[in-house]
């Protein structure tokens, strides 16, 4: 199981989530805070912001996290911003899929501008590494994403 945060964002992290959105070109009305999981709704086209789109400041530096938990939160909220602009260019599989989440990562580490090359290398191996877990096969999948 994925550890992340799960402690209920303070003010502090929700303006440093809407910092971070503003330097990645995300318009603020696309930003909604919640109690759940942070996902990108596309019912709403709104990404939706919980207390894990922040790492577990713990278990993201143990040697034997996985890169989803390694995630910054600016690569985490890039990830979820994937997920919107594909959505919106009509090239997004279907929510959920192996494709869909291969996508998200490897076109947030490409297209959105802002990141680092350490949110961009993680977001990279989290792509590789979640959808091997899921059975998926790199090759076919750098193939098919539309970035
Ligand atoms: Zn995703």
């Amino acid at each position: 199981m994925t550890v992340r945060n799960s402690i209920p964002l303070s003010d502090i992290q929700k303006a440093q989530v809407r910092k971070a959105a503003d330097e990645l070109g995300i318009d603020p009305d696309n930003i909604v805070f919640y109690s759940g999981p942070s996902v990108y709704s596309d019912l709403l086209d709104k990404i939706l912001i919980g207390p894990n789109i922040f790492p577990d400041i713990i278990v993201s530096k143990n040697i034997t996290a996985t890169f989803l938990e390694r995630l910054s939160m600016r690569a985490a909220l890039a990830h979820e911003f994937a997920h919107a602009v594909t959505t919106r260019n009509g090239i997004a599989f279907d929510a959920g899929s192996v494709e869909d989440e291969f996508q998200a990562s490897v076109f947030a580490a490409r297209e959105i501008a802002g990141l680092d090359k350490d949110d961009q290398c993680r977001l990279i191996l989290d792509a590789v590494e979640r959808s091997k877990e899921r059975g998926g096969n790199i090759k076919v999948l750098k193939s098919i994403i539309h970035v």
